[in-house]
Formats: structure tokens, sequence, C-alpha cells
């Protein structure tokens, strides 16, 4: 029916007023007598509430708040709800289902700090950022015992816990939303809720340590976010049989390794390296031949090294004494930040220009010793990787050397594989600590905090491979509430074929699809020597033109349609990113490395290269073609995500960004708007209205509306006097499904006899 519009930028979601709307019909004494509210979109794009002075059909005047007086076309006019639906907390028990009406109903709840709202079975959390008090032990308490039941991370936490000792399945809480949105944050609450409700063993103390040394590790300042998780994290929590948390584990998706050198203005590399420079003692300062924050080349260029309100020192200790707890050993400790130091001086070394080819070799410095010293390797041997390449061209060995931007890149690549080195190692040994020992009977629950889906104004590889992922995450999402929705209707005995629902296989084929998808034709092109990024885009556009969700565009770039809308990527760097080489020599250096490194260390540096150094040489150009790309790689991580998630029940939270300044109390419509397209919420919405979102049991329903009915019936029954108000109010038979136990109603439906009644009352 008409019902079934979709989402557009422009169109509202709600369908033009219907004939039996009693609030539409100009004929309708209703309408006269009663003041009525819609809401009416300004010209900047905000919704605004106005009440309905006259309305004559094709044109309607409404008074809007201060006074203001407008003369608008009825059919740009979408329904309010009545008031009694100001802030509910299950956007879906709103009578009208529109954009203007979520919009309104998550910003009413906000200003009261209810950050909280249900969208059925999906969890929308608006950041706050501001202390609520809505945490710690007593709101624990008061959800474990169900004495509140309003919406909250708690409740879904404990809903999981519940469902996997019920149902003896595996749970997982996904958790998405813009950078700032407030993932890693709920993720934590969700931990703590976990931990409180299944502590005992002393292992979930452990297990919450894990936050501040991944976010040291991992996350980083932008100018989106303070603490902005630079990585996609997965944390298995397993229970026994009894409930108690036995153990967990970890695993990590796509580092940003680029952060390490290089970094805009106005943000920060990693926080560990400030924390470091900031609260080493003299001792290990010495040790580490460490100086301070701003003598370092790749933490100086963005011009940023505090955060407001942040104590770097403090901190280090703090991250000092969660690594304790992890069982990660002083000395193992003291290599790591070994580590970091070595990646901090490599940044300062320099080169020297040696011949008139441009040829250039390290400044025999006091940085280049320091690395040689830290890393423990030879000094020449450092030198030698920094400017110089040996390549096989057929059988034989040539020595190339490098340029001064080749040998720029031979050393951040070096500095960004020791430190991606480290972040693998650290997960390894927390992992660990954390295991879950051999009596592994029970059951888990999973958390995911990965970043959402981004668009920009330029989007490259990163966003490509986020999205890619998002678009996964969407498809799981989509499947799960289908099944939901499918599994109450058959119950019901509805009729289930009169649903439809969109899925967004075709955009996932686009990436995936062998040998002519996005994924397969990039890493084909990665794999030419001479491959380029414009040869790429070329590339793209010949294979997938008619792919209806790919379009190629001028130049180097493409588009791709998402189910959050369309991305446009600039293949610049595409390949090399994809590639993510680390020269043979480099690989060879580290290989060679002793004194700081722990044995494990080395051993994660040489998976991390993903190349089993078997002879001194490689292939031309140092790359090997057994090595998987960074794409390929990630492809396979996500394969094995969805695998694990698809044996669990899922439970969803939705983080939105209220304003992009990271203030409290600012709630600006468009950007809500825009992420509750892009995480699904309003995808939610548009499901549930295809279907029959409005459920109300026989009984309730003659019970509430059964006194609006003109004239006697004989039958008493609830399922006979439903259907006579049913009949009196013409409600259309497309408009509603009679279940079992249900009536089932499209949007809106319900909103009529809820008026009716309001009147009458
Ligand atoms: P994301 O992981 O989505 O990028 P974060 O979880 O790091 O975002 O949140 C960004 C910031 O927002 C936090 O550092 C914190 O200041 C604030 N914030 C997020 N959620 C909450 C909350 N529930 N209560 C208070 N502040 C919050
Ligand atoms: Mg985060």
């Amino acid at each position: 029916g008409s019902e079934r519009s979709s989402i557009g930028d422009e169109d509202p979601i709600v369908p033009l007023p219907q004939s039996n709307d009693h609030r539409w019909n100009d004929t309708s004494a209703y309408a006269r007598k009663k003041v009525l509210q819609s809401w009416v979109q300004l010209p900047n794009g905000n919704w605004e509430l106005g009440k309905i002075l006259k309305t004559s059909g094709e044109e309607s005047v409404l008074a809007l708040p201060e006074g203001k007086v407008l003369k608008v076309k009825s059919d740009t006019l979408v329904p309010a709800n009545p008031d009694i639906l100001d802030g509910v907390d299950d956007l879906m028990q709103l009578s009208y289902l529109n954009e203007p009406a979520v919009l309104y109903n998550l910003e009413y709840r906000y200003n009261q700090d209810m950050i909280y709202t249900k969208a059925g079975p999906v969890l929308v959390a608006v950041n706050p950022f501001k202390e609520v008090p809505l945490y710690g032990n007593r709101n624990i308490e008061a959800y474990r015992k169900r004495s509140n039941d309003s919406p909250h991370v708690y409740a879904i936490a404990d809903t999981a816990i519940r469902e996997m000792i019920r149902d003896e399945v595996n749970q997982s809480i996904i958790i998405s939303g813009e950078s700032g949105a407030g993932k890693t944050e709920t993720a934590k609450i969700a931990m703590q809720y976990l931990a409180a409700l299944g502590g005992g063993s002393g292992i979930e103390y452990e297990i919450l340590k894990t936050n501040p040394i991944l976010e040291a590790f991992g996350n980083a300042k932008t100018l989106r976010n303070d603490n902005s998780s630079r990585f996609g994290k997965l944390i298995e929590i397993h229970f026994s049989e009894t409930g108690k948390i036995s153990g967990a584990k970890i695993q990590t998706f796509l580092l940003e390794k680029s952060r390490v050198v290089q970094c805009a203005e106005g943000e920060r590399s990693y926080h560990i390296f400030y924390q470091l420079c900031a609260g080493a003692s003299p001792t290990l300062k010495e040790k580490l031949s460490l100086t301070s924050a701003k003598e370092y080349k790749y933490l100086k260029q963005s011009n940023c090294y505090s955060i407001n309100g942040i104590d770097d020192a403090e901190r280090f200790h703090a991250v000092k004494e969660a690594l304790d707890i992890v069982h990660v050993s002083k000395e193992d400790q003291e290599s790591v930040f070994a580590m970091l130091a070595a990646v901090l001086w490599l940044g300062n070394v320099s080169f020297a220009i040696i011949d008139n080819e441009n040829h250039v070799e390290p400044e025999p410095d006091e940085s280049l010793e320091t690395v040689a010293k830290l890393i423990g390797c030879n000094i020449n041997d450092l030198k030698l990787a920094l400017s110089k390449r040996n390549m096989r061209v057929n059988n034989d060995t040539i020595v190339q050397k490098l340029t001064l931007s080749q040998a720029i890149d031979a050393r951040d690549a070096l500095a960004k594989s020791i430190y991606a080195s480290l972040f693998d190692w650290l997960v390894e040994q927390i992992n660990k600590s954390l295991a879950v020992g051999k009596r592994r009977t029970g059951r888990s629950i999973s958390i995911l905090d990965i970043y959402g889906f981004e668009s920009f104004d330029r989007n490259s590889f990163e966003q490509f491979c986020i999205n890619y992922a998002n678009e996964r995450l969407q498809q799981h999402f989509n499947r799960h509430l289908f099944k939901l929705e499918q599994e109450e209707y058959i119950q019901d005995g509805i009729d289930w074929t009169r649903v439809d629902f969109e899925d967004n296989q075709d955009c996932l084929s686009l990436f995936e699809k062998k040998p002519l998808g996005l994924l397969s034709l990039l890493d084909e092109e990665s794999t030419f020597p001479n491959g380029t990024d414009l040869t790429l885009a070329n590339k793209l556009k010949e294979h997938l033109n008619d792919n209806s969700c790919f379009r190629g565009d001028r130049g180097k770039a493409f588009t791709v349609a998402h189910y959050a809308g369309e991305v446009t990527y600039e293949t610049t760097g595409f390949l090399e990113k994809n590639r993510d080489l680390l020269h043979s020599d480099s690989i060879q250096l580290l290989s060679s490395c002793s004194c700081y490194l722990p044995q494990a260390f080395a051993s994660s540096m040489l998976i991390h290269s993903e190349k089993p150094v078997v002879g001194p040489l490689h292939k031309a150009g140092g790359a090997d073609s057994q090595r998987l790309s960074v794409a390929t790689k990630f492809k396979g991580q996500l394969f094995q995500l969805m695998q694990r998630l698809g044996n669990t029940t899922p439970h969803f939270i939705r983080c939105i960004k209220p304003n992009n300044v990271q203030s409290p109390g600012l709630y600006e419509q468009g950007l809500v708007l825009q992420q509750l397209r892009c995480c699904g919420v309003l995808e939610v919405v548009r499901i549930s209205r295809s279907g029959f979102p409005t459920r109300m049991s026989h009984h309730k329903f003659s019970r509430r509306y059964g006194f609006l009915l003109l004239e006697n019936i004989a039958a008493k029954d609830p399922l006979s006097v439903s259907v006579a108000i049913l009949h009196q109010f013409n409600i259309l038979p497309e408009m509603y499904q009679v279940g079992y136990t249900k009536l089932f109603f499209r949007t809106g439906q319900i909103g009529v006899l809820e008026d009716t009644r309001n009147r009458t009352l």
C-alpha cells in the first residue's frame, strides 16, 4: 500500500494524510473544534511543531511558537503525535513514526538526561557529554532486581545474561555509531554491569583493566573525539555454568598505523607516547634516552601535546598498574617502553644526500644510535635498511639506493610496523592473562565496539574498509530484525508474505564478488608492480560500471551506494595502503634484533609482517605474492567475526552524537537525523512500517475503545468487539491484520482511534 514509502532525503517517511484520518479531513467536525498539531519543516531543515489554525484542503495555516504564523501546502505537513506520547521510552509506541516524531522524542528525553530510548529491539544512546546520574552500584542493583525498567545499557546487558543462561545460547552486544558518539563508553558501561553480576573470581577486575591499556595504545585525540579509538574491538567474556565470569578474549581490527608517523594539526598520536614522556621516572628516561614530547618529530608535527583535563603522567601510572594486573612483567613493560622510545627516535632520524642522483643515507647522529641501541641491532644494519633496498631481478640480486622520499617511507614503514607489532603483542599478552583455561564449558557474551559508517568530504582506503564492515554488520542487523518480526507474525497467525524487506546484498556483492568485485580488483591491481591508483580506478570503472551500487567518477574517484548513503572514494593511496609493504631488509633487520625484545614480541613482529623470513632476499620491490593484502586480511577477520556473531543472540546499541563540539545540552536535529539514517535506526522504523508495527491484544483493544461503539453488538468477547470497532471506524482492511491474540496495525492507524477516544472522554 501507500505506506511503504522509503526513506528518501526529502520526503518524510510518513504517508500523506489519509481520508479516514479525521485529523486531515476538513469536513470533519473534530478538525474545526480541536486545536491540532503538526510538524512543519522550516527552510533551515529543522522541524517545528505547529498548531493548525485553519486548513482548506490544499493549504493550511499554522501557528508556530513565539507567535509566528505560517501558511503552507497541506501535503507538506507531517502529522504529530498526541501529547500523551511525549517522551515515550520506546519509539515504537509512537502512533506516527515519522522523522520529526523520532527526533522530537529523542530530544525530549535527552533534555531530561534520559539518554537511552528503545527503537523496538534496538537501544538508542544519545551522548550526554557530561556525567549523568544513571550509573554506579545503586543503578546496577536496580536493573538487577528489575525495579527500574527504563531503557539502559544495563537493561541490555541484563537481558543478555539472562538469555544466555535461559536459552544456553551465546550473546552479543553490538555497538555502533560514529566517532565520538559514545561507543567505547557504552561498551565499558556494559562491561561494568557484566562484571558486577558475574564477578567473584577476581578475573572481572582484570577484564576491566584492559580498557585503560588498550585506550592508551589504541586511542588518540582527534578533532572529533579527545579519546578516539583508532581500532575496532571485540571482547568475548566467558561465563561458567553458574553465571560467573571465567575469562575473556579480545580481538582487535584495523589499527590506524599511519597515526604513528603522521597526524593532522590539532590531533595527537597515540596517548601512550605522551604518557610515557610525561610520566616516566628519571631512571627510565635515562635508560631509554627519553626527552620530552616536544623533542620528537612524530609528536611535534600536529602541534598538540595535551588534552584538556587529562594528566598524562597520572595516566601513565594507571597504565603501568593495569599492565601489572594483567600480568605483563616489569621486564616486558620496560621492553614495551623501549620500543615506544625507539619509534619516537626513529622519527627523528634524518637523511643526508650523498650523490647527485638524490640518494641518501641516514645521518649518523644521536637518533640513529639510540634507535639501534633500543631495538638492539647493529647500527650499520639499521643504516643499510634505511638507505638501500635489495632487489631480486630474475636470478640476480641488485642493490638499489634510496632517494630521500623512499628513505623516509622506509623509515616510517619501520616505525609503523614496530608499533603495530607492539599493539598485537600486548593484546596477545592480555589474552594469555585472561585465558579461560581448560574448563571452558560455559557460554559467552561478546561486546563489539567498532567504527560506524563514515562519510567525509574526502574518503580514502580507511573509510572504504570501515564502510565495507558496516555494510556487513548492517546485513546482520537487518536479518535479525527480519527474523524477529517474522517470528512474531507467524506466532500470531499473520499472513507473513505481505511484508517486504530490503536487503543490502547487492552492495555487499559489489565488494565481495570474485573475480570482478571491488576487493578482488583492488588486490589484483596491488600485485601488479606497475599498478597505480589511476589504473585501479580505471579498472574498477571498466568492470563494475553496470553494477547498480557502483558509479565511476572523474579521475581517480568512484562512488558506492551504501545502505546509509552514497560515498565517493578517492583511490589516492589505495594500492600502497593495501599492500602495506615493509621491505624485506627492514623485516630482516627486525628479526635480527635482540636485546630489548622479548622473544614473543619478535615473533609477533614476524607474524605482523606476514612473511616467512626464509632466505636473505625476496622478490623485486620487496613485495611477496604470498603476503595477504590489508583488505583481504580484513575481509577474513570480518568473515570470522560474522561467523562468531552468527552463533549468538544479538543485542544492538546505536550511539548518537548530538553535536560536533563535544558539549552537553546541545541537540542538532540535522546531525542526529543523519546518524539515525546511517546507523539503521530509521531502518528499524522503516522495516517495522513495512509490516504492522502497532500491536495490541484483542483484550486491551476492546477495553480501550469499546465504549466508542455506537451500536450494541450481540457478542461481547474481545475479538468481536474489536472487529466491530474496526468496522465502525472504517479502518481499511489493508491497514490491519487480526492475529490469534493481537491486532496488528500499520503505522498511524491507532492514532485515529486514540484521538477520538480523547475527544470523547
Ligand atoms: P566513540 O567510542 O563512539 O568514538 P567515546 O565512547 O569515546 O566515543 O565517547 C566520547 C566522549 O563522550 C567520551 O570521552 C565522554 O566524554 C563522552 N561520553 C560518551 N558516553 C558517555 C556517557 N554515557 N556519559 C557521559 N559521557 C559520555
Ligand atoms: Mg571509541
